[in-house]
């Protein structure tokens, strides 16, 4: 099948066919990567890690353009695609406040696509909407990376997720990964939670009743033979916990404010809870925080949400890379 470069008649060098299975492709949701996908993305990420680390800024992408355009608000995503970019030697067309675009005087999604491939090799896209993302791509010749679709996905942050994981732990398997907060509204845990039914994990979900990840979800990971348990407390699951991925409540999805009072403060993360958890452990969370973890845990060896942002980076930088055609194998 011919992808959106070819189909643009433009080629570029490519490496061997699994540098083919990204080149010139849409990055939509974490159900389109396979294994082998996920070892090579981190191969590469690895190595935009070593070459940020030895020379800061190259020319692998001098002269491709990225259209970042964010219906959302957003600071990691955001500015870590745009310093992806830039590291790579490529340019951005940031559209951060699409109230000053011409969205703003009712352009559709389709049309504001159409405009920016016109300018950009690559498009970048928060939206509101689940689904925007993959109406985009089917609309745009251009690759086109989901960056949050409303509920829906967070894909390129489950990747980074996982790198951080496998970076901090050295391995995925035999973990037990406990996802805490928001899980009905918290597109970072959908996507995270599908990607690691690739392997032999066990899922630990402590939610409020009302906030409970969606039932086609783990109906979904079900299906994968993942062994799922729902819980309201933690204090049963921390003990035996090696990942526990905090999360914000999310306040502008719900429709009714008092719902959102009563349970935005339902789990604190402090060092006096902490003490129950492994010595060898990490906690992440996709932030913003508001409250979730104490600031009295930040300087913990296993508090790894700063490192997290970090490792973002050399994902994106590789998946820009990958989808321009440009990563060796
Ligand atoms: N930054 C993440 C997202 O865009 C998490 C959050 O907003 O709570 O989904």
């Amino acid at each position: 099948m011919a992808n959106k470069q070819q189909q643009g008649n433009i080629h570029l060098p490519l490496g061997d066919q699994r540098t083919a299975r990204f080149y010139g492709n849409d990055i939509l949701s974490v159900k389109q990567f396979s294994k082998e996908d996920l070892v090579y993305i981190f191969e590469v990420a690895h190595e935009m890690r070593e070459m940020v680390s030895r020379i800061g800024t190259f020319d692998l992408l001098k002269g491709k353009i990225l259209a970042n355009l964010f219906y959302e608000p957003s600071t990691r995503t955001s500015s870590s695609f745009t310093s992806a970019m830039e590291r790579l030697g490529g340019s951005v067309i940031p559209i951060n406040e699409v109230r000053y675009s011409s969205v703003s005087k009712g352009e559709s999604l389709p049309d504001t696509i159409r405009t920016l491939e016109c300018y950009a090799d690559v498009i970048v896209l928060r939206h509101p909407e689940v689904g925007a993302s993959a109406l985009a791509a089917k609309y745009a010749r251009k690759p086109v990376l989901n960056a949050g679709d409303g509920v829906g996905e967070h894909p390129t942050q489950a990747l980074l997720d996982l790198f951080t994981i496998l970076a901090e732990l050295g391995t995925a398997e035999n973990l037990t990964v406990t996802m805490l907060g928001d899980l009905k509204y918290g597109r970072t845990v959908h996507s995270l939670s599908r990607l690691l039914s690739l392997f032999n994990v066990t899922l630990r979900y402590v939610s409020p009743e009302i906030l409970r990840l969606p039932q086609e979800i783990i109906d979904e990971i079900n299906q994968k033979g993942i062994i799922q348990t729902e819980h309201t407390s933690l204090h049963e699951i921390l003990p035996e916990t090696d990942v526990l991925y905090v999360t914000r409540v999310q306040k502008e999805r719900f429709e009714n404010p008092a719902d959102y009072d009563s349970v935005k403060d339902a789990y604190v993360i402090t060092p006096e809870i902490m003490q129950q958890a492994k010595e060898k452990m990490i906690v992440m969370h996709p932030l913003p925080r508001v409250g979730e973890i104490s600031m009295d845990f930040d300087d913990d060896p296993r508090a790894a949400y700063f490192r997290q942002m970090e490792y973002g980076l050399y994902v994106r930088m590789a998946l820009l890379a990958m989808v321009l055609g440009k990563a060796k194998k």
